[in-house]
């Protein structure tokens, strides 16, 4: 295709999250929609499931609650799930409904402009590797770039000043898995679900660290990671759950996700 081509489908969305894959599964189930196309910036599906990979990540709600309606998972491996299953989760789901000839990865939306004239979008994207510019054309542009996509790096903390600390300075967006942390003094900025995550006493880690100490802006931790964070082993499914949730498929999501989670709290936050 050269630059001056100009694609088009009826629908473009913009990321392939949990909503992009959605959205591109339920235009064909919902409303016999083919004409659509899926840009994301990233190697992979899987939005924020992609991004994260660092050491304890798994997603922090109950993992029987964190799919979607028209592709319910329940054969999870832990109560909260870790990125890897979640990631091959959405994977799945992409290919069951063929969006991945309807992605284009490594290509990010520069900008969008509504033409009023002709009523449609016109969309400039690039490609991350070769930056080549093209266009595309769509009658219904769809945002679906999720909230964490532009994380804070280290610039964003002048104050501490970075430049002048020697050793490694890993972010849970893009975490280097060659820096071995065994028997390091790590310090740990921030204090949400993520960091959380991290400090649990399974991440083997954080086990391995010799000491870490946690940088809090605001004094109280975040509260459910919290919780999950003081146990002292991972909990899992218990048998009765499963079965009740296999056996009742067509019950009503609202019965499972409620039976569920009561389950869960009875069990886990006594
Ligand atoms: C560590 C972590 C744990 C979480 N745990 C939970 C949980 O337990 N439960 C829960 O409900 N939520 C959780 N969340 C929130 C999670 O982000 C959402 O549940 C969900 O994954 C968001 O999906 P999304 O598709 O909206 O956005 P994202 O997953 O962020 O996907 C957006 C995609 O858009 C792409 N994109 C952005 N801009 C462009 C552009 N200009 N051009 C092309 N592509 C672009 C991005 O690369 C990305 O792949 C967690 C988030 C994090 C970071």
């Amino acid at each position: 295709m050269t630059a001056d081509e100009v694609r088009y489908t009826d629908v473009v969305c913009i990321g392939a999250g949990f909503a992009g894959i959605c959205v591109g599964a339920q235009l064909q189930r919902q409303l016999g929609v083919d004409s659509f196309h899926i840009y994301e910036r990233e190697a992979s599906v899987g939005g924020t499931w992609f991004k994260n990979q660092y050491p304890g990540v798994m997603c922090d709600v109950p993992s029987i609650v964190y799919s979607l309606s028209f592709a319910p998972r329940r054969n999870w491996s832990d109560l909260y799930a870790p990125y890897q299953e979640i990631l091959a989760y959405l994977t799945d789901v992409s290919r069951k409904y063929d969006l991945e000839r309807r992605t284009s990865l490594r290509t990010q939306v520069t900008a969008a402009a509504w033409d009023d004239e002709r009523k449609r979008w016109r969309v400039t994207l690039r490609n991350v590797d070769s930056g080549a510019e093209f266009a595309h054309e769509c009658k219904l542009l769809f945002t679906g770039v999720g909230q964490f996509g532009r994380p804070r790096t280290v610039e964003d903390l002048g104050a501490i000043g970075p430049e002048r600390f020697a050793g490694p300075i890993l972010l849970s967006t893009s975490w280097d898995h060659s820096v071995d942390l065994t028997g390091k003094r790590v310090v740990l900025i921030g204090n949400g679900c993520t960091s959380c995550g991290f400090l649990t006493p399974w991440c083997l880690v954080s086990a391995a660290c010799l000491r870490t100490l946690s940088i809090l802006r605001h004094g109280q931790p975040n509260p459910p990671s919290s919780r999950r964070q003081g146990r002292e082993h991972r909990a899992t499914f218990t048998k009765q759950t499963l079965d009740r949730t296999r056996r009742t498929p067509g019950a009503g999501r609202h019965r499972r996700v409620h039976g569920t989670i009561c389950a869960v709290d009875r069990a886990y936050f006594p």
